[in-house]
């Protein structure tokens, strides 16, 4: 058997060598990196099988490896982390038929098989749901369904013990990257974590509002990123308000409501006009709140608990525990909360807020990832009318999709339309019918 596939391979690398991408059109380069990328899942799902032997045979250990993970990863050429994961599916893949059987037919990624075996070992009950997930929704897809499944088993554990485990997990770590950059990565206990990220997005938004009125667009991340910089900087002293106090003294605890000019610096915007906008009136920065939306289904809410394939999680963050969701809805000052029955939401429970409000909580819920058919994009999306308030189209979430950049992009300029949702929520990109006669844009980062 190894000559066969050693074959195979020599086969395989005489093909490449000689693959002048140049002279093929667009379609043929299409099918030759999705038959490439079957290979390389079909190669992984080999690799992965014989990995499994090499452990239990000790043969890993002959050429003084440490462990079968440091053997793998040097062969491999991939991180410890990433051959760990490889060894997680290899242990567990034999105890998970449907999973065995799309592995080896090329039909799940290497991620998307860490995300099935990872969850399916917690609750081997939702193998087959995680399977469709990945088949369906792709790597976002199955991550998702993975941290649903995770949670709703965590949901069963004594929720004193999870609260203490969680205390004990939280860390802030930095280093420095080869740019000369300051990195960091940190875990907080979700009470913590969610407000912090509630709190980032929403002034990356003010900073976002801010930079598209002087004309400059830059990334979500860029933007959070100023937002957390904002953090760390003093609130500027507030212009005096005639007859009214001066508020001179930074507060610790005001969120950031303007843009810093450390985020203009790069586009050579002057730093007095990027002031000037959010000072204008001579308004001190206000304190905001935080809003915390929670999405959670009707049964489990009154029950207590999840059962599987029920959920309870925060849009574009993930799950938490039910106990967390019903503490929320008690004493939510800020909270929105979402009572949905599967895919269609049956009741809006909004505390303090307007209709638009509770529609994009809505819409944030329902379209977690851009609408479009094959796009996986979750930042920066966009509100799109399918039928155009120009030809009364109306706003409401029927007539709403959350839409990437590019995809909103290619409907307001270059004509194209969207096509139905099909069974999975998923839309299709139809092209104009008389393609114009500029080149289609450059997709964007
Ligand atoms: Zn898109």
């Amino acid at each position: 058997m190894l000559c066969e596939i050693q074959a195979l391979r020599e086969s395989l690398k005489a093909s490449v060598a000689v693959l002048d991408t140049d002279v093929i059109d667009g379609s043929l380069a299409k099918q030759l990196v999705a038959t490439f990328a079957e290979i390389e899942r079909v190669a992984a799902a080999g690799k992965t099988l014989a990995m499994r032997r090499v452990e239990s045979s000790g043969a890993w250990s002959t050429n003084g490896a440490a462990s079968p993970a440091a053997w793998l990863a040097n062969i491999a050429g991939t991180s410890i982390g990433a051959a760990h994961e490889t060894l997680m599916i290899a242990r567990s893949v034999d105890t998970l038929p449907e999973t065995n059987t799309a592995l080896r037919g090329g039909k799940l990624s290497a991620a998307q098989a860490t995300e099935v075996v990872r969850a399916a070992a917690k609750d081997p009950g939702s193998e087959q749901r995680l399977l469709e997930s990945a088949r369906r929704d792709g790597l976002i897809g199955v991550k998702r369904e993975s941290a649903r499944v995770i949670a709703a088993v965590r949901d069963k554990d004594d929720q004193a013990e999870v609260a203490k485990r969680q205390r004990a997990l939280r860390s802030l770590h930095f280093f420095r990257d080869a740019e000369g950059m300051e990195c960091g990565s940190w875990r907080l206990e979700p009470k913590v974590g969610i407000v912090l990220r509630r709190r980032l997005e929403h002034d990356a938004n003010n900073f976002f509002n801010a930079a598209r009125k002087l004309g400059v667009r830059d990334t979500p991340e860029n933007y959070l990123a100023d937002a957390l910089t904002a953090l760390t900087e003093p609130a500027p002293a507030a212009a005096p308000v005639p007859g009214g106090p001066t508020d001179t003294h930074p507060n610790p605890n005001r969120t950031v409501d303007r843009a810093t000019p450390s985020m203009f610096t790069e586009n050579a915007i002057d730093r007095s006009t990027a002031c000037a906008i959010n000072t204008a009136g001579g308004q001190p920065p206000t304190a905001v709140k935080v809003e915390v939306n929670v999405v959670v289904d009707y049964e489990p809410l009154l029950r207590g608990y999840l059962l599987p394939g029920e959920r309870c999680e925060i849009p574009g963050v993930g799950p938490i525990p039910i106990q967390q969701a019903r503490e929320y809805l008690l004493g939510g000052a800020f909270l929105k909360v979402l009572i949905a029955k599967g895919i269609d939401i049956r009741t809006v429970c909004h505390i303090g807020r307007k209709i638009p409000a509770e529609l994009n909580t809505a819409l944030k819920y329902r379209d977690p990832v851009c609408a479009i058919a094959g796009c996986e994009r979750t930042k920066g999306l966009e509100r799109h009318h399918v039928q155009a308030i120009a030809a009364n189209g109306e706003t409401s979430l029927f007539n709403l999709r959350r839409v990437c950049d590019h995809h909103h992009d290619l409907f307001t300029h270059h004509n194209y339309t969207l096509g139905p949702p099909d069974h999975t929520g998923k839309c299709q990109l139809v092209p104009p019918l008389k393609r114009p006669p500029t080149k289609p844009p450059p997709p964007r980062k």
